[in-house]
């Protein structure tokens, strides 16, 4: 059982602290020392290790700082990870002795992953609960590539994307999908977890696989709507489609 802990920084990041296996605390992309200070004293845990998904400064920014006060490793994408030092290639392998799987997931950055450990998927910006990362370095087909990669795990993975933009991602999602009745239910019941201060993630898999228009591009109400958005659009072609849902959310 992976025992996850959420803490909330900045404006709308998560930075994810997780034990397994009788395991230390992972960390996963401290933006900001000082959550995860606060966490590890107020807890008492001991930290295992740094985990980064990808270089943005909102997920290292706090790397360099708690890597020396607590001397632990940094394992993360070879390029641009602050202070790595284990640099991680994709596939099954132990991380301090606990077994994970590394996916290489290319879009929102070149070089991201995202870590399966147990059921626990951590993300990071690529797949987010009913949205996707904005592609800051690679290409549709990169990131359509990644997140059918994503979207082919179990429907009881807990997916801990990194940031809270389950509302405004449904708000989309459902102009997109406006006959989706999985999306109103899930837009009813985000709001009250909202309302009453909590968070929406984890979501899970299955949540996203039926009511994330970028893990539907093979639905034909998701392709009708990328053409109404983008009449050239070849709905044939599923990266075709993202690509244009992914232009449309970007000045929704
Ligand atoms: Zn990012």
């Amino acid at each position: 059982m992976v025992n996850v802990d959420l803490l909330p920084a900045f404006a709308d990041n998560y930075i994810f602290c997780f034990r397994a296996g009788g395991s230390g605390v992972f960390i996963v992309d401290p933006g900001d020392a000082g959550p995860v200070h606060d966490y590890l004293q107020k807890t008492g845990h001991a930290p295992a290790a740094i985990l980064v998904t990808h270089h943005h400064a909102d997920h290292v920014g706090g790397v360099r700082e708690l890597a020396a006060h607590y001397a632990i490793p940094v394992y993360g994408p070879r390029q641009r990870t602050p202070g790595l030092t284990h640099p991680l290639s994709a596939g099954r392998q132990l991380i301090e002795g606990i077994p994970m799987e590394v996916i290489a997931v290319p879009g929102h950055t070149l070089d991201h992953v995202a870590y399966l450990v147990e059921d626990a998927l951590f993300c990071g910006d690529t797949l987010f609960s009913a949205g996707c990362g904005r592609l800051f370095e690679g290409t549709p087909a990169q990131m359509h590539d990644s997140l059918e990669r994503l979207g082919s795990l179990p429907g009881d993975t807990r997916v801990y994307c990194a940031h809270e933009y389950t509302l405004s991602n449904l708000r989309f999602a459902r102009h997109v999908e406006p006959d989706n009745a999985a999306l109103l239910d899930r837009e009813r019941e985000v709001s009250s977890i909202r309302k009453a201060g909590l968070p929406s993630i984890p979501s899970r898999m299955d949540i996203e696989q039926d009511g994330n228009p970028f893990l539907r591009t093979r639905i034909a109400a998701v392709q009708k709507a990328a053409r109404t958005f983008d009449p050239s659009c070849d709905i044939t072609d599923p990266v075709a489609v993202f690509a244009a849902l992914r232009r449309w959310k970007d000045q929704f």
